[in-house]
């Protein structure tokens, strides 16, 4: 059992103010492993205060000092991968292929900010105006517990680059990967006050955060519901927001892919980190030309998975982060066979063989039209469904007719033909093939998937608010 009871203020480990304390769960077992000591809205004001101060200097520090911070940070974190990987593994359940990405590209995220910011222009002249970027004053960072490095590393990485300090608010479900995060960040040896890490509940810290005088913008990863309150608390003192949010994404099949290569990759989108990831491809469109070539090819596929506790390598699906998130899977699958959906493989309870454990079998449905609750609302975990279509029109139409646009998948033989549709597709990401990520460009939503991109420039500029001086 482990006991997290500080948090990280002006480069200090320190106890709360905050007297709550919440169990920490390993969910591959369901067993407790720890508590974590929250904080409460005194300790975001101690946290914004050192920030506030810390801002001061490093608003003004050089390009080159910013670099050597990066780099540190950068080596701090991959110095303890191993550890930061078991931990992962233990306090929230991702099968190795995700941790595998997940960790080092945490890790990497401060060396690419670093890269961006070597050929940033901070000032520019347009006609008779010198154009200068300057960071947009103390940020706060809030993030969910689907990728807590990833998402804690990037925002930091990015401030940094910007010049602007930080007080950050994790999961509070991800206390352990925190603690171990922050020693890393630590260790680096920045300045006091340049990041503040501050565990508590949402409603509590995170909505203090949200409401603060003194935080100028915020970068938000989570649902849609947190990032409208956060939105609304923000707009008092007019914060600058990016909301990262989810998603329910398309995940296109044409007629011409050649299915034994695709209908892999298609479920590795779909069931990516275990079907808890906001870009997972869950509405797979698949032509009615090929439909019953592609129901059966997905069920034996989607058989052949394994399921279980993420300390076996073989294991592609992990366990739901948590009873409540366990129930609300089950809560859909149950929804889909009411509304009129047939499962081709999978369906209610846990796999076979597992008797404990957030473990929800891998779940695929047939017969989905795109108005189904199950088609339109995000699950997070691995439900998938499959909707008809008639011809590449109509794929689109379907594509489109959602609430969310973070990401798309298109899979053809003919890359001309992907790109086409890809170009009338409304998402902020379009994966043709199984294209790598590409950790310069941006990232983001359409519509209610979010507001504003991250990642490289795109980035680096939501934390900066351009300035003219005319003479
Ligand atoms: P969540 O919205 O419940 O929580 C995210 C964070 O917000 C947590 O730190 C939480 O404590 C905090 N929070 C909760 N209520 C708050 C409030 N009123 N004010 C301020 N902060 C508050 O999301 P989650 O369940 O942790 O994560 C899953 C969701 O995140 C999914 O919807 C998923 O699609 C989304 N997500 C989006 C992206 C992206 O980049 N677009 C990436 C990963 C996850």
């Amino acid at each position: 059992m482990r006991t997290i009871d500080t948090i990280y203020i002006n480069g200090r480990f320190l106890q709360p103010h905050g007297k709550e304390e919440a169990p920490l769960f390993n969910p591959a077992t369901e067993e407790q492993i720890g508590t974590v000591r929250l904080g409460n809205e005194q300790d975001v004001d101690d946290a914004v205060r050192a920030a506030k101060a810390a801002f001061a200097s490093l608003s003004k520090s050089s390009k080159a000092e910013r670099i050597a911070m990066l780099q540190s940070l950068h080596e701090a974190v991959a110095a303890r991968v191993s550890d930061l990987t078991d931990a992962m593994r233990e306090e929230y359940g991702a099968p190795a292929p995700f941790i595998g990405f997940s960790v080092p590209h945490a890790a990497t995220s401060f060396l690419q900010m670093a890269k961006t910011l070597e050929t940033y222009e901070f000032r520019r002249r347009i006609g008779h105006a010198e154009i200068e970027m300057r960071p947009a004053g103390v940020a706060a960072a809030i993030t969910p517990w689907n990728s807590n490095y990833g998402f804690i590393c990037n925002k930091l990485a990015t401030a940094i680059a910007a010049g602007t300090t930080m007080v950050i608010k994790p999961s509070e479900m991800s206390a352990i990967q925190t603690q171990l995060l922050t020693e890393c960040l630590h260790a680096a040896g920045l300045p006091n006050g340049i990041f503040n890490i501050v565990n508590g509940y949402g409603h509590v810290v995170g909505a203090a955060l949200s409401a603060h005088r003194d935080i100028a913008k915020i970068s938000f990863t989570g649902s849609t519901a947190t990032g409208q309150a956060i939105l609304q608390a923000a707009s008092a003192t007019l914060k600058r927001v990016t909301l990262e949010l989810g998603g329910k994404s398309p995940n296109i099949i044409l007629d011409d892919a050649d299915l034994d290569v695709v209908i892999p990759q298609v479920l590795g989108a779909g069931f990516a980190n275990s079907g808890q990831a906001c870009i997972a491809g869950t509405r797979i469109l698949a032509p009615e030309s090929r439909l019953a070539e592609i129901h059966d090819k997905l069920g034996k596929a989607v058989a052949a998975l394994k399921v279980g506790d993420a300390i076996d390598p073989t294991v592609s699906i992990g366990p739901m982060v948590s009873r409540k998130q366990w129930e609300r899977v089950q809560s859909y699958i149950r929804l889909g066979q009411e509304e009129g959906a047939r499962l081709i493989v999978g369906g209610e309870g846990r796999p076979e063989g597992l008797d404990r454990g957030w473990f929800a079998r891998p779940t695929v449905f047939s017969g989905v039209s795109n108005d189904m609750r199950i088609a339109r609302e995000e699950i997070f975990g691995p439900v998938l469904c499959v909707i008809p279509y008639r011809d590449d029109a109509h794929a689109l139409e379907i594509a489109n007719d959602t609430v969310y646009g973070l990401q798309a998948y298109i899979f053809s033989a003919d890359i001309d033909r992907a790109k086409r549709m890809a170009d009338r597709i409304d998402a902020g990401r379009v994966v043709i093939n199984g294209a790598p990520h590409e950790p310069a460009a941006p990232f983001g939503g359409f519509k209610q998937s979010g507001i504003g991109r991250e990642f490289g420039v795109y980035g680096l500029e939501s934390f900066l608010e351009p300035r003219a001086v005319l003479s």
